[in-house]
């Protein structure tokens, strides 16, 4: 007989969605929707049900390895943890004798989101620094972009689209990525909302779109200033709440100036008569909900391009009303506190924009970054210039790669740690597709010898002699310490239940 928990996904994902998991005899059967989460509604995505497929993989790593063959060539031979930690103790501790803590790169991103991913920083901490990377591969600029333009990232509720008249889907595909949202932009049509879509191509979420441009890619801020010309010279804008909450507009209206339709056609490649036609939807519903997709600030400036969109729906008092607003992510949950930090040490150098990784390992010195630690990431597949980062992690002393699988990254590695996966590991997740918090729970044992982070830490502290007070346990009593400490009015049994709304 299965029982089924309750838990949430916890990848880097609009979605963080509620699930609902069969558990029988210690093995997951089943990863469905849990139906009584308010946000989810037992909504998944198919990549969220064939999860078992993943974890239940004949590829998957389940042993330490250390290479045996050439960088790269994907050659190694199993070795015991006390091994393992005895090779990474001595290459780490004679790279900060030698060179300082700085040689040492800790490259994290988010294959998983998560609190209890702070584990790392409780060693690197008590490791006294290293060298790490600044910004982000995602959506950084149009995150600060947006606190530039409104001071926070915040909007409704994703279901309050569903009270939208008009929604416009910018650079945004969220059929594809974004399935919560789209279920409630999809509603909002069937009640006869108006949608338009704004990308590069015809995108999956524009097969209901009642109008849809296409313009040139990198020419979305030229664009959203040329809206805002034509809203500002038809008079297709609420004059009191420009006056109650913005400052700038005259500043902002003769810049606009600059950016006629003929121009605007010209440099976008969308024709005027397109452009007119949005327009006039404006016009007919100047309180509208403008979603804006991530991919929109992947270009040069385009941190400028997401502020001149986000300054669209506020030109017509778009904002703070039902139906409305300016989507982009939902940074409203607040971040939960890891009480288990040591004292910050001095030498933690933020010197690689992580964009920059191939290009900027090499060129550090004073000194010269020496080895990498790399969890949670596959910077082989996912950073720009990987040709050029093959190279520079070819000239590397040392490089530790923690994964399940055996990716382009951990093929580079020295060492390869076999990591446990979101269902072998206790965590507490808020995402940036909702404010909900929701516990993820640990449902069963890690296969063969893969260890969560938190365990590879301790038994890496412990041979360092760290203080393993800072090197918590993953337990459901950690749990309770960050919320408690997070000031949050749940715990770990209600969490157990239902996603916590903050
Ligand atoms: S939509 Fe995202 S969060 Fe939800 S199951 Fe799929 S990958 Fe996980």
């Amino acid at each position: 007989m299965f029982k089924t928990i309750n838990s949430v996904c916890p990848k880097d994902c609009f979605g963080s969605c509620s699930l609902a998991v069969d558990v029988e005899k210690g093995k997951i059967i089943k990863v469905r929707g849990n139906r009584n989460s308010p946000v989810h509604q037992g909504r998944i995505c198919t990549k969220g049900m064939h999860y078992p497929n993943m974890l239940y993989s004949p590829e998957r790593l389940l042993y330490p390895l250390q290479r045996i063959g050439k960088r790269g060539d994907g050659k190694f031979k199993r070795i015991s943890w006390e091994q393992t930690v005895d090779i990474i103790y001595e290459k780490l501790k004679n790279l900060k004798e030698q060179y300082g803590p700085e040689s040492v790169l800790y490259y994290n991103r988010f294959a998983n989101l998560g609190v209890a991913k702070n584990c790392a920083y409780s060693f690197w901490y008590q490791f006294g620094g290293f060298t790490s990377t600044y910004g982000g591969l995602c959506d950084a600029a149009g995150q600060e972009a947006i606190i530039l333009t409104y001071g926070e990232i915040k909007h409704n509720k994703i279901s309050d689209l569903e009270n939208s008249k008009l929604i416009i889907l910018w650079g945004s595909n969220p059929a594809y990525t974004n399935i919560h949202l789209m279920h409630h932009v999809n509603k909002a049509v069937d009640k006869g909302a108006k949608l338009i879509t704004i990308d590069i191509r015809e995108n999956e979420s524009g097969t209901k779109s009642h109008l849809c441009l296409n313009p040139r890619p990198g020419t979305d801020g030229c664009l959203a200033l040329g809206i805002a010309s034509q809203l500002i010279k038809n008079n297709i804008i609420d004059d009191n709440f420009i006056d109650r909450h913005t400052f700038g507009f005259a500043e902002f209206k003769e810049l606009v100036k600059d950016y006629p339709l003929e121009k605007v056609s010209a440099i976008t490649e969308i024709s005027i008569g397109k452009i007119k036609s949005l327009i006039n939807y404006l016009k007919e519903n100047p309180r509208y909900a403008l979603i804006c997709g991530i991919g929109v600030q992947r270009y040069t400036n385009s941190g400028q391009a997401i502020r001149a969109i986000s300054l669209l729906p506020a030109l017509t008092g778009s904002i703070g009303k039902k139906g409305c607003g300016f989507y982009f992510s939902d940074r409203q949950a607040p971040e939960l506190n890891w009480p288990f930090f040591p004292p910050k040490p001095k030498r933690i150098r933020n010197s690689i924009a992580a964009a920059k990784l191939a290009s900027e390992l090499h060129n550090q010195t004073d000194p010269p970054v020496k080895a990498v630690w790399i969890e949670q990431a596959n910077p082989m597949t996912s950073n720009p210039n990987t040709n050029l980062l093959a190279q520079a992690m070819t000239q590397l002393d040392f490089i530790v790669a923690v994964d399940l699988f055996l990716t382009d990254t951990a093929r580079m590695a020295d060492i390869i740690l076999p990591a446990a996966s979101m269902y072998e590991y206790y965590d507490l997740i808020t995402g940036y597709g909702h404010s909900y918090i929701q516990l993820q729970q640990k449902m069963i044992e890690p296969p063969g010898e893969c260890k969560h982070e938190s365990e590879i830490y301790r038994l890496l502290g412990k041979k360092f002699d760290f203080n393993l007070d800072y090197l918590p346990e993953n337990n459901l009593i950690t749990m309770e310490k960050v919320i408690n400490s997070s000031n949050l009015n749940t715990d770990v049994d209600e969490l157990k239940r239902k996603p916590y709304l903050y």
